[in-house]
């Protein structure tokens, strides 16, 4: 378990003395350099176990005696505040079901709901990068046809629904090793409908004939798993709320998935060996940029974003999070991030790095804690645990066919996946978009940097470069153990804490929901005020699917 620990002495950043003088003693203390990991005051040994309790009541006495002076913004004790970190789909979504759930003129309903965001821009991972003037996705692209959220705020903003310019079905693929294809689809560049039928069918057959009937066992150990997830959609009265992941998970038949290895949940359906190493890695590559060695539900997950049906939204999935953001009377607070988060009893004092201070009754933490150095006094406890770094590099221009050894470009697979080689530099490369038979922009998914000396051999044409690089997702294991959604007991609440069974828009999406409803039931003690079934409000699903 990770312990954050801050003994918070000044309303400015961490002011720690070696000798202060509290309580008429004078103590001695010693610093403590790993921060992050371990408390940062040690003492004499049997002064160790009772000192953080008097300095965190003496923190108190001090904040509240200096609270006329501090920088704090005055707020009216009549209306609440929710304070939320983090604007991506977590944050803006969390800020939607608050507002969408409170009763009329309830208290709840006239609660301001403050937002913080470090970046300049609202979406978090969700985000878009520009290059030679033509926008694409840089962070979570796809959706999938069951993400009912997703389908909501979309019909609800008014966004435009597109499927992925390639037709899915055609889209070329090929399994690198290294030094050469192992498996490769048939490549067709025909716009004609009826060609990319044929091709599609033909690639089908590919498939079946290499891989044979483990593909259905493989669909439905995926279809099993989207079922059961879909219970996050049923209506209030026969859906919880949750506390714990654990407890969210297993209501819905998911928890298991999480202590078993993708890999040993596929050997237990019987996958082939080669299903498994082959196109199973591609996808987990792609998706996690991990192995097949991340937990079960986390791969099934990513296997469910490799179907048919998948979507994104024309212009930009973050739209998602500012149109939520700017239906649901928000303060926002761009370009400020909240570095400790000090609890005052009835309130929690959020300090930013814009000097000001905030007291709020209920704050949500929708970021992953995991790479963030944000002090809780007094501390809280988390598992420790790390994110996977995705480098995703956009190149203008055009890929060396001599570096697949192959004779031209055209006979390069528009999407290049990779089975688990230790020195294979990349895991996937795909064509975004193909301006002329000479002019491509793609997208690289690496776990390291990508060197220009590499980029030189792999591109005979190299006109923009951008690299990205990601936190992207957390570094799934199995088994799995989860933080909670509630951090102190109180109402500091956790919405990432879902990610650790799986991170897409989506469960962010389920998780703030849940964290909403936890939030009015536990401090307003109000039920939510909506009550429908999700999946049922969308009858008209096929409809908007067929659009898709
Ligand atoms: C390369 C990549 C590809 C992906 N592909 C897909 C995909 O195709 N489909 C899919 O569904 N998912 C995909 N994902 C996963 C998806 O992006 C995430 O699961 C989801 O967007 C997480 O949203 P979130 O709101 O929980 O967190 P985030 O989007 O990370 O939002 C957290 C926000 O909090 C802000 N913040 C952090 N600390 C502070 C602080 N101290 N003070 C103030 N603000 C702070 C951050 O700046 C950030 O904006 C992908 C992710 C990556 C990186």
């Amino acid at each position: 378990m990770r312990s954050t620990t801050i003994i918070y002495l000044s309303k400015s950043r961490l002011h720690v003395k070696p000798r202060v003088t509290l309580l008429g003693l004078n103590w001695k203390l010693n610093l403590n350099d790993d921060f992050s990991c371990s408390p940062i005051l040690r003492l004499a040994p049997n002064m160790s176990s009772i000192l953080p309790i008097i300095i965190y009541l003496f923190a108190l006495f001090t904040h509240s005696h200096s609270q006329s002076q501090s920088q704090s913004q005055s707020q009216s004790i009549s209306s609440p505040t929710i304070c939320i970190i983090g604007s991506g789909i977590a944050g803006s979504s969390l800020a939607h079901f608050l507002r969408s759930y409170s009763p009329p003129n309830s208290p709840s309903s006239a609660a301001r709901i403050l937002l913080f965001e470090r970046n300049d821009i609202v979406g978090g991972r969700m985000a878009t990068v520009t290059i030679s003037g033509e926008t694409f996705e840089a962070g979570a692209s796809i959706l999938h046809p069951l993400n009912y959220h997703a389908s909501n705020f979309t019909r609800l903003l008014n966004l435009k629904p597109r499927t992925p310019p390639t037709s899915e079905s055609s889209l070329s693929l090929g399994i690198w090793n290294g030094s050469k294809f192992v498996f490769k689809t048939v490549t067709s560049h025909s716009k004609n409908p009826f060609v990319q039928k044929i091709v599609s069918f033909a690639n089908s057959l590919y498939m079946l004939l290499r891989y044979g009937f483990s593909l259905f066992k493989m669909n439905s150990f995926v279809e099993v798993t989207v079922n059961k997830f879909l219970k996050y959609y049923q209506s209030f009265e026969t859906r919880p709320t949750f506390e714990t992941v654990d407890e969210m998970l297993k209501w819905a038949g998911l928890y298991n998935l999480t202590t078993c290895t993708l890999h040993d949940e596929l050997v237990n359906v019987a996958l082939t060996p080669l299903l498994v190493q082959e196109l199973v890695t591609v996808i987990t590559r792609i998706n996690y940029g991990q192995s097949v060695y991340i937990s079960g539900l986390a791969g099934a997950v990513s296997l469910a974003g490799s179907g048919g049906g998948l979507w994104s939204i024309e212009g930009g999935n973050r739209q998602m999070a500012s149109g939520l953001i700017n239906r649901s009377d928000v303060e926002l607070h761009l370009h400020e991030e909240i570095y400790s988060i000090f609890n005052l009893g009835e309130y929690y004092e959020l300090s930013s790095t814009k000097g000001r201070s905030y007291m709020c009754e209920v704050t949500a933490i929708a970021t992953p804690l995991d790479e963030l150095n944000i002090q809780f006094t007094p501390p809280i406890s988390i598992p420790e645990r790390h994110l996977q770094h995705t480098h995703a590099t956009f190149v203008r221009g055009l890929l060396n066919p001599g570096y697949f050894g192959l004779q031209t470009v055209s006979e390069i697979p528009e999407l290049v996946g990779t089975i688990e080689e230790p020195d294979l530099p990349f895991s996937s490369i795909s064509v975004l978009k193909q301006h002329n038979e000479t002019d491509m922009t793609y997208k690289i998914f690496s776990r390291k940097a990508m060197p220009d000396s590499l980029l030189e051999s792999i591109f005979s044409v190299r006109k923009e470069t951008i690299r990205i690089n990601w936190a992207a997702y957390p570094h799934y294991k199995a088994p799995e153990v989860f933080a909670p959604f509630i951090l102190d007991g109180k109402q500091l609440y956790y919405a990432n804490a879902f990610e650790n069974a799986a991170s897409t828009m989506e469960t962010s999406a389920v998780a703030a929901e849940n964290v909403a409803r936890l939030i009015l039931s536990r401090h307003f003690g109000e039920g939510s005020s909506r009550s429908s079934n999700l999946m049922s409000s969308f009858s008209d699903d096929k409809l908007l699917h067929s659009d898709l």
